[in-house]
């Protein structure tokens, strides 16, 4: 007898002597959880205070089908035996009432039947209660979800607080700062160095409040793809270093910069000022972290442009090549405080390509040099006659 039989209490109804032997005949079945009950009625006073995990009534067509519905509407449906009915004229009743009907050939293995019966019971049983398991973990990562949602949207207002003040309130006095040091570089008299040391201060500051505006346009806006137009890479290289150039940190480094545009007509379907935008960071890196040549060069392959910006200079350990892109995120926040920067620069590049639904790969091995490449579409001609001449 397998264990699931051994402990189970039984109650059988209206039994006879040959009937009883039948089911005992066997060996499988144990009296001594069994209980006999003589007829409907008398099973009913048992089940008053009895709970029996399995009922077998024996035949008694007429009564059982009602006792079998009282039981059905008393017993919740985890609480309730198992209704097994042992005869060989059943009718559609008793198939709504019972969870098995055996017919009497079919008795020597009725052990088998209600283990199978039991066994599918306890499978549900357990199905069921993984269910209930699988809803309150659902609702406890529900619950999870919205406060990490709650705190993002925190962050993001801080974030967005702190950048209006940043982008509003510095700007004013700053730009009253320079046209008060634009107009002591005029006075004959002032002191140069500290006048230029002011001029670079500013122009610094300026960047820095440039780019941190940059940054919070473009974390709340997407850009209409269908607006891109057909651009001479070469050209956008040039608006870069000549941007560059207009920096008072970079005017001479800018020599460094060679171009390398390979066919030199090659041209790209993006947002111009964008790109230049994106390029004039790479550079502006380049060059700040290195102190040779800073090569910029663009190759076509199929329907593609690959832009690399590549400098030999202090390189970036392997493990900070995935946060580098993340705003604020300085490699070793104390030496390149002496390069300069806020570490959002990168942050920028990246949300630009997203707009353009490209990436940026990073070649870069410490003390030997970087390498920034990014990818653009080349035009459908089919669609675009002209390419910007600019
Ligand atoms: P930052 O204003 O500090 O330059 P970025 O977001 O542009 O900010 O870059 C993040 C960090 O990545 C830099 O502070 C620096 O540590 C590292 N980095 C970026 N470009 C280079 C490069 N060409 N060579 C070495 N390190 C770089």
């Amino acid at each position: 007898m397998k264990p699931i039989l051994k402990a189970l209490s039984i109650l059988i109804v209206n039994p006879n002597p040959d009937f009883i032997y039948q089911l005992t005949s066997d060996g499988k079945y144990s009296a001594s959880h069994t209980t006999f009950a003589a007829n409907a009625t008398d099973a009913r006073i048992i089940l008053q205070s009895d709970r029996p995990q399995v009922i077998i009534a024996n035949d008694d067509c007429d009564k059982i089908p009602k006792l079998f519905r009282e039981i059905l509407s008393v017993f919740t449906p985890r609480e309730r035996p198992l209704l097994v009915i042992v005869t060989d004229a059943p009718f559609a009743e008793l198939f709504e009432v019972s969870d098995q009907i055996v017919a009497r050939s079919q008795l020597p293995y009725i052990w088998q039947i209600i283990e199978a019966l039991l066994l599918r019971g306890d499978k549900a049983n357990t199905f069921e209660k993984r269910c209930v398991e699988l809803e309150s973990e659902n609702k406890l990562l529900r619950d999870e979800l919205f406060q990490v949602g709650k705190t993002a949207r925190e962050i993001s207002m801080i974030k967005q607080a702190v950048v209006h003040s940043v982008s509003h309130e510095l700007r004013t006095p700053m730009l009253q700062v320079k046209s008060a040091v634009a107009l002591l570089k005029e006075d004959e008299g002032a002191n140069r160095l500290i006048v230029d040391l002011a001029m670079g201060a500013i122009t610094r500051l300026e960047g820095g409040i440039r780019n941190v505006t940059l940054l919070n346009e473009l974390m709340s806006e997407t850009l209409d793809t269908e607006a891109f137009e057909p651009t001479l890479v070469l050209h956008i290289l040039e608006a870069a270093l000549r941007n560059l150039g207009k920096s008072w940190e970079h005017k001479e480094a800018i020599t460094r910069v060679k171009i390398d545009v390979n066919p030199t007509n090659a041209s790209v379907l993006c947002d111009r000022q964008r790109i230049i935008v994106a390029l004039q960071l790479l550079l502006d890196n380049a060059i700040k972290f290195s102190k040779d040549e800073v090569t910029v060069r663009a190759t076509t392959e199929g329907q593609k442009v690959h832009i690399t910006v590549q400098d030999y200079g202090i390189g970036i350990p392997q493990k900070h090549l995935e946060q580098i892109f993340e705003a604020f995120y300085q490699v070793d926040g104390s030496s390149t405080r002496s390069y300069g920067g806020m570490g959002i620069g990168l942050a920028i590049v990246r949300l630009i390509m997203e707009q353009h639904h490209t990436t940026v790969e990073i070649n870069s091995v410490p003390e030997k040099g970087s390498q920034f490449t990014f990818s653009l579409s080349t035009p459908d001609y089919t669609n675009f006659n002209n390419v910007d001449a600019d």
